[in-house]
Formats: structure tokens, sequence, C-alpha cells
């Protein structure tokens, strides 16, 4: 079954959603997503040449074709990989509706039917620790048992002035900040305030962004330990895995990192030195399905578990959610559109995650058909749906 063309649709949800369709020469067609990034449509328009008259079954093949014509047989990381994702993802739902199958019986089937997701909160316009434990009382009454909140946050006692200041734009504040013993206190607050609220039953998240120097972030870290953290994430900036392993190895909290990694080379030097102690690769950013299964696996021989970073639609959530059913050391799978109305609405079929929960369905590929008025509704200007204007 060859490929005989691929096509885009950009998708304006709270991220930019890459849907990528590749259509065969027997009338089946795939649906993939890659993440957002700048340049992915180009990159997936440019990769069409090598892609047509190529059997859907060859993935691997595909992908190391992708990777060597897009890179001089150079290393390759970022959006190219990002585009490829999305074609590695459309290319397993094709898969699947071939052979009639679920796209988790095509990794080794399931350890589970319910894949478990996150839910990340915003606390609204005011960061409080009352915002915050009214935010996450209100997401756990939808049935959420696991939620992520910012730490990094606008924070009423910051004195490190030492670079540039965006005062819209909290989250592109410098790296490697300090944190004053009354800022740490604060953000202490924000986190005892959100455990108060939800109780010790709720797995609880806490997102910095790699803001934070070695030693303030080792003694954020200690401040939190009596939280029950489910993780603390990206503490230091991201480029030394090393100062991570010092933050990791010096306090009980896990340290959770992975979200901008690429393919498994990527994660090799993070698993192996043991310097994060949860792995959150983005499927359709770092490399696809059978990428985010290597790295899965890989992570599995340290002991350590995987929790995928998310801000896909459905298509590339619950694309990701069948590798996720097939890997043995699966922890928790995000999700980041609490705030886009129309999320679930994107698909045909009804809810994709009820009470915090992906339930899989039986139907082949990843079982999803897009609901195409809805998509249409949302098309990002200047695009087009699938080739139609
Ligand atoms: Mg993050």
């Amino acid at each position: 079954m060859k490929i005989v063309d691929a096509r885009t649709a950009v998708i304006e949800g709270n991220f930019d959603w890459v849907l990528v369709k590749l259509y065969t020469d027997e009338g089946i067609t795939g649906l993939g997503e890659a993440y957002g990034g700048t340049g992915v449509v180009e990159l997936i328009e440019r990769m069409k040449p090598a892609l047509v008259g190529e059997s859907i079954f060859d993935v691997g093949k595909i992908f190391e074709k992708l990777v060597r014509e897009t890179s001089d047989e150079g290393s390759l990381a970022g959006t190219t990989v990002t585009a490829i994702s999305g074609i590695e993802l459309a290319l397993w739902d094709a898969v699947g509706r071939a052979l009639n199958t679920p796209i988790c019986n095509l990794f080794g089937g399931k350890f589970r039917d319910e894949i478990r997701v996150y839910a990340d909160c915003h606390a609204g316009d005011e960061y409080t620790p009352q915002s915050y434990a009214e935010k996450a009382r209100a997401v756990v009454d939808k049935g959420y048992a696991a939620i992520k909140f910012d730490l990094d946050v606008p924070n009423p006692h910051t004195r490190d002035v030492s670079g540039p200041e965006y005062p819209d734009r909290w989250w592109h504040q410098p790296y490697n900040r300090t944190i004053s013993s009354r800022e740490r206190d604060f953000m202490e607050a924000l986190v005892a305030a959100t455990r108060e609220a939800v109780g010790p039953d709720v797995m609880l998240a806490m997102d910095c962004h790699w803001k934070y120097n070695v030693n303030d972030a080792l003694k954020l870290a200690r401040a939190l330990e009596g939280y029950d953290l489910l993780w603390l994430e990206d503490p230091v900036p991201p480029e030394n895995v090393d100062a991570l392993a010092k933050v990791s190895s010096g306090t009980s909290i896990s340290i959770c990192t992975g979200e901008n990694l690429y393919r498994k080379h990527g994660y090799r030097e993070l698993i192996e030195k043991q310097a994060a102690d949860i792995v959150s690769p983005d499927v359709p950013k770092m490399g696809g399905l059978l990428e985010a299964k290597k790295v899965a696996d890989q992570a599995d021989t340290y002991y350590i578990p995987i929790a995928p970073h998310n801000v896909a639609s459905p298509i590339g959530t619950v694309a990701a959610a069948h590798v996720c059913a097939a890997m043995s050391n699966f922890l928790v799978m995000e999700f980041h559109a609490m705030e886009v109305e129309w999320w679930d609405d994107l698909v045909e079929g009804g809810p994709v995650i009820s009470d915090g929960f992906i339930r899989l369905r039986e139907d082949p590929g990843h079982g999803l058909v897009l609901n195409e008025d809805v998509a249409r509704a949302h098309l990002k200007s200047g695009t087009t749906f699938f080739g139609e204007r």
C-alpha cells in the first residue's frame, strides 16, 4: 500500500495543531499531528517527494529516510523532527486502519485500557494561594485525579532583576535566576494551599520552566518535600544534564524533564546519568510513537517512569495514548486544553477524556474521525484544509 500524497491542516486551538493526512493508492488514509513549531507545515510539504511511493508499512525505514534526507547525514533535532513526527503518527494510523487493528496492538499490546491524564492548570489572572486552591478544587471536581500548576509565576517578592524583564510575559523571564527566601516562601504557600485544597489522594505536579540556578532550585525542592508532589518539572535550564543531576540527587522530590528533547538520542545522556526521576517526551514533537517507545524502553531499564508532555488536539493526544498503553513504565499524560471548550468536538463520537482518563476504543488506527465542520471553523487563516481552500 503506497503513499500517494501528504497534506496538512492547521487548527487554531490554544496551540497550533498541525494535522497531517497521508493518502494511499488503496484509498486508506492516515491522520496524524505534529506539534505546532515554526515552519513545520513547510517542512512537511518539502518532505512529500520522499514519501510518495513508499509503503505505509515501512514506518521505521521512512522515519530514518526523512531524518537522513533532511539532516545532510548530521544529527537532527528541532522542528524538522517535529514535522517527521506528524508524518509518523499519520503512518501508524494508516497502518492500523490497513490491518484493521488499534495502534496499541502494533506496539506490543496494552498494559492498560485507560490512560490517566493530568490537567495542566492555570490559576487565572491572579497568582495567589487562594486562586491556586480554588482552581485546583474546580478541576478535581471535574474528575481529574492528577493536576499540574506553574510555580514560576509572577511573585510579589522577586528581587532578581539581573536580566531583561517581560512584565506581560512572565514565562519569558531569563533562565538561571535566583530565588530569595521570601520568594521561595511564596512558592511554598502556593503549593501548600493547592495540596490543602485537593487532599492527599490527588497527584500534584509543579512546573518551573527551566528558570532557576542549581542551588536555589535545590533549596526550593527541599522546601517542597513535605507536600508529596508527583514531580517538580524543569527546575534548572535545559542544556546541562550534570547540573540537573545535582538537583535530582539532592532532593527526595522527583525531578521531571524531557519536553524539548528530540529522538532517542536526545534522551540518552539524561537517562544514563539518571539526571531525572521522570521523563516527559512530547510524542508529536520528539519523533513520534516508535521513537517515544524506544525512549520509554531505555528509561525502563533505569526504572524511570514516563509522563508524556502533551499540548495536542485529540488526534495527537489519542495517538500518543495508544503508545502509552503499550509502555510498561507509563505514569500519566498531560492534557493542556481545558480552556478550549470545543477540544472534544474536533472529533466525532463523544468526549475523548472522561473522569480524567482516555479510554481506548477497539477501532482501527487511533480510532478517531475528524469533525470537519469544527475543524474548518477553527482553521488557521492563510492555510488550507488538506489542500482545499
Ligand atoms: Mg513543562
